[in-house]
């Protein structure tokens, strides 16, 4: 299809934890319909080098000008036509999946059936951030429980590991568990990490900095907590890499991470053909993308529980209907296209900026 221009969106959506999710949209504009896109990239460069009005301003200045003057393309192609301009994986995604989206509701057909899902629910559970104090993260997990989540991630980091992991896991032995350190330690902190294998984690999430994968290697040999990597996996040749050097054991994946829903079956595709388990993470997505990555974690190799919660959750307000979970289970959405459908009202009120590029 060939594109007659690409809307930019920045939008502010309220958290219940207070403060906002700052967030850019894509439309494209195409004859046969528009199709929406979300960027992972948060409102600060804090956890990754990636953030929101980066983001616009990379896909303003150059990532639309260059589909834009593709000529007739497919998502296949978003990939290659924007090759000239390094990194910026998550802008680059939220362009894929704009012409993901418009090209699968042109032709009827849902995501989950485009990236080859093979189920028609999946698994999901909750991230815990670092709370005030063991007896509110306590609060915190029995909430989680009884709202009927059997996998709680916690995150963890210097000062906030060992003694609110403990606490946790006596309260609750038989609870899925797992951690994420977003890079946190380093490699002299090996005394710690061994000290969670005391508590049957099912996993240890991105311990080291995402740019150490032979100390990685070196944490995964010490513990018999296996060892996950989120930051590190840029792509499918990162996740080779990873697995070659014994890096990890269970890879998370996320679209924008890596660049798109297609670049993250391949990271799937990899990681299955190595027997290890992948599965979906999360950014704090509104429904739109948070609904295709349900569709990406119906994929058969995605055998563990994501981060794929319900947006209501963390966002006060969102620009899809709410996704619904029973049990710890969300359904797979069966309808034409990306994401969710948004709600023009609810992405109007939410717009902070908006501009539109067109071919030159
Ligand atoms: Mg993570």
């Amino acid at each position: 299809m060939r594109l007659a221009a690409v809307e930019l969106r920045r939008l502010r959506l309220p958290l219940r934890a207070g403060g906002w999710r700052e967030v850019v949209l894509v439309r494209v504009e195409t004859p046969d319909g528009d199709g929406w896109g979300e960027c992972a990239a948060l409102g600060e460069p804090s956890y990754t080098a990636e953030y929101a009005a980066g983001a616009q301003a990379v896909l303003q200045e150059w990532l639309a000008p260059a589909v834009l003057a593709a000529g007739d393309l497919d998502a296949a192609g978003v990939g290659p036509a924007l090759a000239g301009v390094r990194g910026h994986r998550m802008a680059k995604a939220a362009l894929e999946m704009a012409v993901l989206d418009a090209e699968l509701r042109a032709a009827g057909v849902p995501l989950a059936a485009r990236l080859g899902a093979t189920r028609t629910e999946v698994e999901a559970g909750v991230v815990l951030e670092r709370a005030a104090s063991v007896g509110a993260l306590l609060d915190a997990v029995a909430a989680a429980v009884d709202e009927g989540w059997r996998r709680v991630k916690l995150k963890i980091g210097p000062g906030w590991d060992v003694e609110p992991v403990r606490t946790v896991r006596e309260r609750w032995p038989d609870l899925t568990l797992q951690v994420d350190a977003n890079g946190a330690y380093g490699p002299g902190d090996l005394a710690v990490l061994e000290a969670l294998d005391a508590f049957a984690l099912a996993m240890v999430e991105q311990p080291l900095a995402a740019s150490d994968l032979l100390a990685s290697a070196t944490v995964a040999r010490r513990l018999r907590t296996p060892v996950c990597l989120d930051e590190a996996v840029t792509s499918a040749a990162a996740a080779e890499a990873a697995l070659a050097l014994g890096a990890c054991s269970v890879v998370n994946v996320k679209p924008g991470r890596v660049g798109g829903y297609l670049e993250a079956v391949r990271v799937h595709d990899t990681c299955r053909a190595a027997g290890v388990p992948v599965w979906c993470g999360g950014m704090w997505e509104t429904g739109l993308a948070r609904s295709a990555n349900l569709a990406l974690a119906a994929l058969p190799g995605f055998t563990l529980p994501g981060d794929l919660s319900p947006p209501s959750r963390y966002l006060a307000a969102d620009i899809a209907a709410p996704l619904r979970a029973s049990g710890g289970r969300l359904a797979v959405p069966t309808t034409a296209g990306a994401g969710a459908a948004v709600d023009l009202d609810s992405v109007e009120r939410a717009t902070v900026v908006v501009l539109r590029v067109t071919p030159e």
